[in-house]
């Protein structure tokens, strides 16, 4: 961390600062201009609040070096984490993960069919939300533990792991219980209390990139469930909010190589929330595995025009399957299977 003292700054105040970092532990490199003063402090600066370092009136300016997470951070853990998902390996030199499966879990039928539908194609974890995140408080909300219920009986008769995504820290006992990978959703990327509590238990977390966050939040998100205690978390990108209209969100794809410069974690792309567009979800997902990602989860549907929820974004299973084998073709040139 660099800090810079405004010019004039009494030495009584100068004295004071290096003190007060000296008091934590941290070492001080004071360079002493004609006109400013400019420290270089040396150790963990990770619980230094940097803005608010800026109350103090003999402070011009401080800038960070090292980046403010440490779990995630690729620098003190440089091999790929490969998270576990019931017996599928996520990241790494790991196959391709695809998960497949509706926005929105509609009956006990309807999400078994789908996935058989999802396994048939190649898919290998089945997504379906129980507890839905609407706009609008009259859209559909979710069928709650009965989406649950059925989602385990797909399990069942599929044997694939599946997905949903928690809204609250009330419902976790019954997420650690059911569901194999629990997704934090866009909106709830910042509900400190959940990732929190998420952090607590030892079931896989899927944290989804938030509507409008930087990269350097959303890696903060991770650190969050990380130094609560859960190391297994995979990210996942489902475009942010742009001025673009054409698109529901714009994909940010270079985001897969910087969080990997960045992090250890694996990173998985949602080409379906990200457009907003169902022609367009195969070009992004096929881009997406070109570009490096862990993985995709997409949204399936049988019969996209009568969908509860995100029908204009859902492929149909045999389009589901197409993507599918042109993407095993594209991990295979990439040297990476699916
Ligand atoms: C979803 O996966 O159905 C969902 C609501 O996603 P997001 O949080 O990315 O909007
Ligand atoms: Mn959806």
């Amino acid at each position: 961390m660099i800090i810079t003292c405004k010019k004039g700054a009494p030495q009584a105040e100068i004295d004071k600062i290096v003190h007060d970092f000296e008091q934590r532990g941290l070492e001080v490199n004071l360079i002493t201009g004609k006109d400013y003063n400019v420290f270089g402090i040396v150790g963990d600066t990770t619980n230094i609040d940097d803005k608010q370092m800026m109350s103090n009136p003999w402070i011009e300016n401080v800038q960070r070096v090292s980046a403010p997470y440490k779990k995630v951070n690729r620098l003190f853990h440089p091999q790929d984490t490969v998270v576990d998902v019931a017996g599928i390996k996520v990241g790494g030199k790991e196959k391709i993960v695809v998960i497949g499966g509706p926005c929105s879990v509609e009956g006990l039928e309807q999400i078994c069919d789908l996935a058989h539908d999802v396994k048939e194609a190649g898919g290998c974890m089945l997504r379906g939300g129980a507890y839905k995140p609407r706009t609008s408080p009259y859209a559909f909300q979710g069928l709650g533990s009965k989406g649950i219920e059925y989602l385990v009986e797909a399990r069942r008769q599929t044997g694939l792991p599946i997905v949903s995504e928690i809204m609250s820290i009330d419902k976790i006992d019954e997420f650690v219980e059911n569901v194999d990978l629990i997704q934090v959703g866009a909106r709830n990327m910042q509900n400190f209390d959940l990732l929190k509590a998420l952090g607590k238990i030892n079931k896989p977390i899927l944290l989804k990139r938030g509507l409008c966050n930087t990269i350097e939040e959303w890696l903060m998100s991770a650190e969050y469930i990380m130094a609560s205690g859960n190391e297994n978390v995979i990210l996942c990108e489902r475009g942010i909010r742009t001025f673009e209209k054409y698109t529901r969100n714009t994909l940010d794809l270079s985001v897969v190589q910087i969080v990997k410069r960045k992090s250890h974690l694996p990173i998985i792309i949602d080409p379906s929330h990200a457009t907003g567009d169902w022609e367009l979800v195969e070009s992004m997902a096929l881009a997406a595995i070109a570009a490096g990602a862990d993985g995709l989860i997409v949204e399936v549907h049988r019969n996209p025009e009568c969908a509860w929820s995100d029908g204009q974004q859902c492929l149909k299973p045999e389009k589901f399957k197409t993507m599918i084998e042109k993407g095993r073709a594209i991990a295979n040139v990439i040297g990476r299977g699916m």
